[in-house]
């Protein structure tokens, strides 16, 4: 029986190609259908899941960044931003596990078997508490479960960026000030993913292919930095196992289409010139 994955977008076209990745998903993983649906809050839409979902807003840290609503405020936003996902704000973050359980008692019995995943695309911020470290909460690219939760925010703000980085980033913020712009540019072009960063899909594409490893093969991540499997903690980490090639640890390669065609890293130049 095929394996099903229920792909749930809510990342805007500009941000995330998602026919690209709907391809390289035809092409690494033959074994598995792909259903593509709107957002999961769209898809699932009630009444009661919105006003669940904004409970799930981490209050404190949202008000930090500006957005210190009360809850009809909360609701109002939740009732607009699965309509238009072009206005989801990553300033606004979310609970990670509370998010998790609630997403994951909206799924019928009929699509809940294992051989059947959830996957959600989306541009939200999600933070869980580790357990090492009670009180600090940790940005997510991604959380494994059913369903599975990719945030491209969280690719853009979990893992660190350099030392260099952060060091110049104090020294402005002694002076009450952030890097400029053109000094960022001048210095770090390139080197961590950035909002709108055109290389969001490839990178994207590893953590799909993460959340898949993870459910229907039961794969942990790879300790091989230049595997796509590859659990990143830093950005410098991340763009090379998802940007470099080759894309597989030599155990990864066959995984997704065992005996069947080799991953093509000759598609990538054609689908993506420079
Ligand atoms: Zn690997």
């Amino acid at each position: 029986m095929a394996h099903i994955i229920y792909l749930y977008n809510e990342i805007p076209e500009a941000d995330l190609d998602i026919k690209r990745a709907l391809r390289y998903l035809a092409d690494h993983c033959r074994f598995i259908e792909i259903e593509l649906r709107r957002g999961f809050i769209a898809h699932f839409f009630s009444n009661e899941l919105i006003g669940k979902l904004a409970d799930c807003w981490n209050n404190e840290l949202s008000a930090e960044r500006g957005f210190n609503y009360n809850r009809a405020e909360r609701l109002d936003y939740e009732n607009l931003a699965h309509l238009k996902p072009g206005g989801i704000s990553p300033q606004i973050i979310y609970n990670g596990w509370q998010l998790l359980k609630l997403l994951q008692a909206q799924i019928p019995r009929g699509e809940a078997s294992p051989d059947k995943l959830h996957l959600i695309l989306t541009p939200r911020l999600l933070v869980t508490m580790d357990e090492g470290e009670p009180r600090r909460q940790h940005a997510r690219t991604i959380i494994m479960g059913q369903p599975s939760i990719i945030s491209a925010s969280g690719l853009v703000e979990a893992p660190a960026r350099s030392a260099e980085y952060y060091l110049l980033e104090r020294a402005y913020q002694m002076l009450g000030q952030d890097i400029p712009e053109a000094e960022l540019e001048e210095r770090f072009a390139g080197k961590f993913l950035t909002y709108h960063d055109p290389r969001l899909t490839e990178v994207m594409l590893g953590y799909i292919m993460q959340a898949i490893a993870y459910s229907f093969m039961g794969e942990g991540f790879c300790d091989d930095p230049h595997c796509r499997l590859f659990n990143a903690h830093l950005q410098a980490e991340m763009l090379t196992a998802q940007l470099e090639a080759p894309e597989f640890c030599e155990k990864h390669r066959g995984l997704f289409n065992p005996g069947g065609q080799k991953t093509t890293l000759q598609q990538h130049a054609i689908d993506n010139p420079g």
